[in-house]
């Protein structure tokens, strides 16, 4: 039996997503792997805590490195019979991006370029993590990106992300690997790193302070509980033989809000929100409108649904955090 690589496993969706493949009874089934590994340098924004449930599971190695460590990689294929490897791990925050750039380039270029020379070499299958955010900003009336849509980046960090999808689909083209990429909207769940907007703005909350809001607040996207992202990424997993290679899933959600909306959801469930509960600040240089994915193929090719509604999500995370 053949083992699994999950890169990025101690940060936000990383840590659920190994999670769910150690310990949960959902669809779908066959997923078998000998050792669920976890792959993570530990930055910031990676915490051995995150994967605390999964510390018993003899199934579980976590094993801290860097996607860029091309040899350390290539090592652990060949002592575990890694068959596949997810990459969830990247640099995430879009304003860090806009004056640390560099880190975005090596880590989300340069390590998924890595992995993916690992992968020629040792034949594996990787599926890729990507973003919403490649499309770039979409009008209040247009429709919903699709797979085909123009990628549009405006921030370092969607063109980082653009720029590893499009390695990996060269890398299926020229040299037949066997990947693919998987595109989500906004991911909500226990766990977010404290500078992201949700965790932040409880963390203000918790503190009896308003939270900073850009621009007006009516920059608006779609939310998903983590849980349904990585059931679909499991999804994803189990037919990856049975998909064309070098195709792109979207994961979407019908909770489109403004981020406005999405505060005055989070104060309907806890209460104890200051009286100002935001505060407008001058807005990020390149803050995309709108982001919509049309995740109609993946419903169909998958048999996916996301099953958590609002009020599951917002609770799981107060009850969380
Ligand atoms: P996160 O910032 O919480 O976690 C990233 C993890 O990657 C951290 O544990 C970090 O230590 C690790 N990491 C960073 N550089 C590394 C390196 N060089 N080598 C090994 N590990 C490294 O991010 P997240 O929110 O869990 O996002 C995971 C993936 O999902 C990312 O690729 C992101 O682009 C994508 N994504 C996230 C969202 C979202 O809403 N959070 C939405 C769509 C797509």
């Amino acid at each position: 039996m053949s083992s699994i690589l999950v890169t990025g496993a101690a940060g936000f969706i990383g840590s659920h997503f190994v999670e769910s493949l150690l310990h949960d009874n959902q669809e779908p089934k066959n997923l078998s792997f000998e050792k669920v590994i976890s792959y993570d340098i530990l930055s910031y924004a990676g915490h051995l805590k995150n994967l605390e449930k999964c510390e018993a599971n003899k199934k579980h190695l976590f094993v801290k490195g860097n996607i860029c460590d091309q040899e350390k990689v290539n090592q652990l294929i060949r002592e575990y019979s890694i068959s596949t490897i997810v990459n969830f791990a990247a640099e995430t925050h879009v304003d860090r991006s806009l004056y640390e750039s560099e880190n975005f380039v090596s880590t989300n270029i340069g390590g998924t370029h890595s992995l993916l020379e690992s992968c020629r070499k040792f034949q594996c299958r990787f599926i890729q993590i990507s973003t919403d955010e490649v499309y770039g900003p979409l009008k209040k009336d247009s429709l919903a990106s699709t797979e085909n849509s123009p990628i549009r980046c405006s921030s370092p960090y969607s063109a980082s992300k653009a720029s590893a999808d499009l390695l990996t689909l060269s890398y299926v083209t020229s040299f037949g690997i066997n990947a693919v990429i998987t595109r989500c909207c906004n991911n909500f769940g226990p766990r977010q790193n404290s500078e992201k907007f949700i965790p932040k703005t409880i963390e203000n909350w918790k503190l009896g302070k308003s939270t900073p809001l850009y621009g007006d607040g009516k920059n608006r996207r779609q939310w998903i509980d983590v849980r349904d992202h990585c059931l679909g990424i499991k999804k994803l997993l189990a037919k990856i033989d049975r998909v064309e290679n070098g195709s792109i899933f979207h994961f979407g959600s019908q909770f489109e809000v403004s981020n406005l909306e999405l505060i005055e959801a989070l104060a309907r469930f806890y209460p104890e929100a200051p009286s100002e509960k935001y505060q407008f600040v001058s807005d990020r240089p390149g803050h995309d409108w709108r982001y919509c994915l049309n995740d109609q193929k993946t419903k169909q090719i998958l048999d996916w649904r996301n099953i958590y509604t609002v009020e599951d999500s917002i609770k799981n995370i107060l009850e969380n955090s």
